[in-house]
């Protein structure tokens, strides 16, 4: 529940809207799970509370952890359905990547997660959850950035994401993170682009993943309704922070969208915005059509775009031997 509604229900039933900080800031702040234990709050509220809401809770499953030190976290809702989470370290922090949806109605040809098909919409509750206990269950770890990159596609469950970003950045009452590092990752839901804008300072991230409709349409079926002019637009309008980019995400297939004209192309397509590109090569799952290219052919496409002046980076894969890397998030969607 937003702030606001909960101050709504609080001055139906005669109480101060105020309080409504007062019982986030237990829920998210102290972690608390009961409303017995919101010791500030008069026992017939604290009663009344208990009454008329439950606090979601998600049922960790499995944890399972990679060499590299990457953690995958399955993860069982109330009805059974089940999403997947990741904890991967970095330096000097932690990035959790976080799911959206129960599966996803995108249909990426070289993404595991879209095998399983749309299911459910996460509440706000159960985005936010992930979140909550992932830092529970890692209490040495200093968790400081959070990307919208795990199962589902975000701008298609956009109310609901905005929701859970308006607690994840409340730092008087809510996780607060910072909006500069938490990151909503988008296969190009065009409408939907400006309405993140409008609503939230998160930072914006593009699945591209091809230089031309053709290939993209057959790559990412969103293409075909938003076509790359329409997504570039989108992009050019976005109303970006000073001293911030979009990042482009670019999975790179061999033989598909690795040519280095197609890397010429992505710097003349990328040019004129302000972008930096992560450059994603394919992590491989069972059964599936793609390969990642050779190493040097990796290098020798982010070559072409260094030279270009663009700023892109090969992104490390992590969590491969756990399944725990980009696209190869498929919990089954219930349980066996
Ligand atoms: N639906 C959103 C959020 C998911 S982000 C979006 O598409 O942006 C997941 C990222 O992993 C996307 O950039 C996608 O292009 C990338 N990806 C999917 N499958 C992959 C795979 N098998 N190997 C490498 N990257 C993959």
């Amino acid at each position: 529940m937003s702030p606001k509604d909960l101050a709504c229900w609080l001055e139906k039933s005669g109480e101060k809207p105020y309080r409504a900080r007062q019982i986030l800031k237990w829920i998210y702040g102290r972690q608390t799970d009961r409303f017995e234990d919101m010791t500030d709050l008069k026992k017939g509220l604290r009663a009344r509370l208990a009454a008329a809401f439950s606090n979601v809770r998600l049922k960790l499953l499995k944890v399972e952890r990679a060499k590299d030190g990457t953690e995958k976290f399955r993860f069982g809702l109330a009805d059974g359905a089940r999403v997947e989470s990741i904890r991967i370290p970095e330096r000097d922090h932690d990035t959790l990547c976080i799911s959206s949806q129960v599966g996803c109605a995108m249909g990426c040809a070289f993404c595991l997660t879209a095998r399983l098909g749309w299911i459910r919409n996460l509440t706000p509750g159960e985005i936010l959850s992930q979140v909550r206990d992932i830092c529970r269950a890692s209490p040495r770890r200093r968790i400081t950035n959070i990307v919208f990159m795990g199962m589902g596609e975000p701008l298609a469950n956009l109310d609901n994401v905005c929701r859970a970003l308006e607690i994840l950045t409340q730092s008087a009452f809510g996780l607060g993170f910072s909006h500069r590092k938490i990151t909503v990752s988008t296969a190009g839901v065009v409408p939907k682009m400006a309405e993140l804008g409008r609503k939230t300072r998160v930072n914006l991230a593009v699945s591209l993943n091809a230089t031309q409709n053709k290939t993209r349409d057959f790559l990412m079926p969103v293409n075909r309704r938003f076509p790359l002019e329409r997504l570039l637009e989108a992009c050019r309008a976005y109303p970006l922070p000073p001293t911030r980019r979009i990042t482009f995400e670019y999975v790179l297939l061999k033989g598909i969208n690795d040519t280095l004209d197609d890397a010429r192309r992505l710097s003349r397509l990328l040019g004129p915005l302000r972008a930096k590109i992560n450059l994603i090569p394919f992590n491989e799952f069972e059964g599936a059509p793609f390969q990642r290219p050779e190493e040097g052919h990796i290098l020798a496409f982010q070559k072409v775009l260094l030279d270009r002046h663009m700023t892109a980076i090969i992104r490390a894969s992590k969590g491969s031997e756990i399944s725990a890397a980009c696209g190869q998030l498929g919990a089954p969607a219930h349980a066996a």
